[in-house]
């Protein structure tokens, strides 16, 4: 089976001591994109390196063993999550090949959106697959270009491939990044002592003390040498269409995308949503982490005082990386607990940055009038998910999709709230600082409020369907 939705980070750096201890606490501040497995491949001038893990990159890197089997001046690493089950070690990245022109490593961040068609074609013509990652089509195609050098077969490539891709190659002599013709999944490029960085976000470079020097564009590949960077425009013809997902939700607060942080989109967002929903009530308490920034801005906006109303426990996963629903809900309880104090007969405005399955919100606004609120009314600072995601955030499928079967009211029933409101897509657009989407026009792929798929996705919704069948 096809190996579905995984949103990932990536981090490389060339040119430098201890590449693969950068490359870890690259890793750890990008752990957020992913906490299913690690790997790092390094090269240390003769050969390469490569170790990966299931679990966490503190769990797993942070040892002198484990380092010490990462020799070199030149590493890329990566941060895996997946969704589907296939969770095995040999899905983890970076994917290694020895291919006739050398050592080959690929960490792929994104999904591929016609893999499965690719597969079948490179499977009847002789290929054999270790892996169900849809980035090891991109390894076969390489190997099996017929052009000359590196470079020239990643393009070759890369010209058969569809989809959200931030990629990040390291062969004995490069470091290459590509980001897809849309720009969907990001890539920043950044500099420390001299040696060349790529990561997914910049919080990945703040973190080792890097420059940030700029975004790859959107159908850009940057080629990093002994002799500096070389940057070639693979696909020109589309304008930049960036995941809204990443700022929503997706990127850590203190990652700085188009000139703001993540932070202060988040908390434009709460912001707008008080402007456009003014409701009576004493207190605004976030869901943590995700409400807290649109939270603060909703607070500051329509002058109600900010209470933490509910407390997180750190030390679990993610709601979403338990597999199936019950199990999930059981993560949702251990994950939240109501600090009573802040609820108890209060009118409660909640705020998250989103609703997909209902899950988090059914079982926090139940919490918060068992502490004893006398009104609790949900906010979300982002518009309704319609559609299911296809370019690597891992969002569910119709079925899963709360906003996709449900109206309003049903929906303010289903998570059992006074009131629920979301922000309109036109305010999410103003938010962003870009106040003008038209439907010819639109800024970012935004997909999943609007059904508007930059790349066609239909082979994968096929198999979404089919796996619904089953
Ligand atoms: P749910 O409980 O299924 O409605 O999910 C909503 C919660 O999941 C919110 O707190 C969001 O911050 C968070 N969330 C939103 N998008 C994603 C995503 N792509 N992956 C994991 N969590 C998400």
């Amino acid at each position: 089976m096809h190996d579905l939705k995984h949103k990932c980070g990536v981090f490389g750096i060339f040119g430098i001591d201890e590449a693969a201890v950068l490359t870890t606490l690259g890793l750890h501040s990008l752990q957020h994109r992913g906490q299913e497995g690690a790997g790092i491949v390094s090269y240390d001038g003769k050969s390469f390196h490569s170790v990966r893990k299931e679990g966490l990159v503190g769990d797993n890197f942070d040892n002198a063993e484990t380092l010490g089997k990462l020799p070199g001046r030149q590493a890329v690493g990566h941060v895996r999550y997946s969704t589907t089950g296939e969770s095995r070690l040999e899905n983890l990245q970076p994917l290694f090949a020895n291919l006739a022109a050398g050592g080959f490593a690929c960490s792929h961040n994104g999904n591929l959106t016609n893999t499965i068609s690719l597969r079948k074609h490179l499977v009847q013509t002789g290929s054999i697959f270790q892996t169900t990652s849809d980035t090891e089509v991109i390894l076969q195609l390489v190997a099996r270009s017929d052009k000359q050098k590196t470079v020239d077969k990643l393009m070759d490539a890369l010209s058969h491939i569809e989809g959200a891709y931030a990629l990040i190659i390291m062969t004995n002599k490069k470091m290459i990044g590509v980001r897809d013709p849309f720009g969907i999944r990001p890539l920043v490029l950044g500099e420390k002592n001299g040696a060349y960085v790529l990561a997914s976000e910049t919080c990945a470079l703040d973190i080792i003390g890097a420059r940030y020097i700029r975004d790859v564009k959107n159908g850009e590949m940057v080629v990093v040498t002994n002799d500096g960077v070389e940057s070639i425009q693979l696909f020109s013809q589309h304008k930049e269409r960036p995941c809204i997902f990443e700022r929503i939700y997706f990127a850590r607060p203190d990652s700085i995308i188009d000139g703001q942080t993540v932070y202060a989109y988040r908390k434009n967002l709460g912001e707008q949503l008080a402007k456009e929903n003014k409701i009576d009530a004493d207190v605004i308490v976030p869901i943590p982490d995700s409400g807290v920034p649109a939270a603060l801005g909703f607070a500051q906006q329509s002058g109600i005082p900010f209470e933490l109303g509910i407390i997180r426990n750190h030390y679990i996963g993610r709601t979403f990386i338990e597999p199936s629903q019950s199990i999930r809900q059981f993560g949702v309880k251990l994950k939240h607990s109501v600090n009573r104090s802040a609820i108890k007969g209060q009118r409660v405005i909640l705020i998250d940055d989103s609703l997909v399955r209902g899950t988090t919100a059914n079982k926090v606004v139940r919490m918060i009038f068992e502490a004893g609120a006398s009104e609790v009314h949900l906010g979300i600072s982002s518009p309704p998910i319609k559609h299911p995601d296809f370019y690597g955030i891992d969002t569910p499928n119709y079925s899963e999709l709360l906003a996709a079967s449900h109206n309003l009211e049903e929906m303010t029933s289903v998570v059992g709230a006074t009131s629920l409101f979301f922000l309109s897509l036109t305010g999410t657009y103003m938010a962003m600082g870009h106040p003008d989407r038209h439907e010819d026009v639109p800024q970012f792929t935004d997909h999943c409020f609007t059904g508007d798929y930059p790349v066609d996705a239909r082979e994968l919704m096929a198999e979404e369907v089919m796996k619904g069948v089953n």
